[in-house]
């Protein structure tokens, strides 16, 4: 199979379509499918949701040929430590979240629909008691909330001393205004951006607007690896390598990225294998002693693979996307 990228032809060895359940739900889907391919320097994914179109999966295209055909840069490090995930449960269920995979570092979801900031309350709090003081808790609130309502509820939830709050609200703007806020307010909370960089379409307004305290930067939405590498030069703040819940030919990128940047001060969102109920590989990426290994990985056995009418329907998209850069 040859596709075209840019102005050069890529030769693909060999294309296959996985498709995997999640152990629970996540962004409400419960399977995750997408396209591995291998070429002449390994394996890379391409496995935008089933709701992206063109031209955002063009980039996510974009950072699977980077993995099959240019390979990526030399790492820095050999480890990338990583953040245990949280999802909106009880304050009960909480801790065991917070320590899979050895992790001192936790993220825990926030401002869920239909629940209440008692409930963020109980549940940032189980997170904090379960790593102790050692530890390090990050919340991520995904857009929800308003500029007011993100002060009121950071007011009460910086007692658990956050490392920070991802995407406390939507807009760049509300995130500018925000910090300005919480300063006044005397709050110490530092503001990470995610869906502002890789969705808004213009990710340096994030820095332009001092909008953020660090980065959130992902591999396939923001084009590859050395895509990365460029932008979190040119945005100067700390980042947070994370996945787009890939598999583990896909999180391998996330961590050649994270092994590449010059400085890494915070733990990486890259331990989400461990969300899929089934790998594509033998020795899946996720975290021992709250660390990945710094690997590249290819996908064997075929129990992954998917059914026909998806690999077709994964099929036509690919030319969709290969017939548009061209
Ligand atoms: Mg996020």
């Amino acid at each position: 199979m040859s596709v075209r990228e840019g102005a050069s032809s890529v030769e693909l060895v060999e294309v296959r379509t996985f498709d995997v359940p999640l152990t629970t739900r996540f962004r409400g889907v419960t399977r995750r499918s997408g396209m591995l391919v291998q070429g002449a320097a390994g394996w890379g994914e391409w496995s935008p949701f089933p709701e992206y179109q063109r031209p955002e999966i063009d980039a996510w295209w974009r950072a699977a040929v980077e993995a099959t055909v240019e390979g990526w840069p030399a790492p820095v490090r050999s480890q990338v430590p990583v953040n245990s995930i949280v999802p909106a449960v009880d304050a009960e269920r909480a801790g065991a979240f917070a320590l899979a995979g050895g992790c001192r570092t936790a993220k825990v979801k926030v401002a869920e629909r239909g629940q209440e900031l008692a409930d963020d309350l109980a549940r940032v709090e189980a997170v904090r008691d379960a790593l102790g003081p050692s530890g390090q808790v990050r919340i991520d609130a995904n857009g929800a909330w308003e500029v007011d309502e993100a002060v009121r509820a950071l007011r009460e939830l910086a007692r658990f001393e956050l490392e920070y709050v991802e995407q406390p609200c939507a807009t760049v703007e509300e995130l500018a205004e925000l910090r300005v806020r919480l300063a006044r307010a005397g709050i110490e909370v530092p503001v990470a951006a995610d869906e502002s960089i890789r969705r808004s379409g213009d990710p340096e307004r994030v820095a332009a607007l001092d909008a953020a305290d660090v980065a959130v930067l992902k591999v396939q939405p923001l084009g590859g690896v050395r895509r990365c590498l460029e932008l979190a030069e040119r945005l100067g703040m700390p980042v947070v390598v994370s996945s787009a819940l890939e598999s583990s030919v896909g999180i391998a990128a996330g961590v050649a990225l994270a092994a590449a940047l010059p400085e890494l001060p915070y733990a990486c969102g890259l331990n989400t294998v461990a969300l899929l109920a089934q790998d594509v590989v033998d020795e899946p990426l996720i975290a021992v002693d709250g660390a990945i290994e710094v690997r590249r990985v290819a996908p064997s056995g075929d129990d992954w693979r998917a059914a026909d009418e998806l690999d077709r329907w994964w099929h036509r998209r690919l030319s969709d996307v290969e017939e548009g850069i061209r």
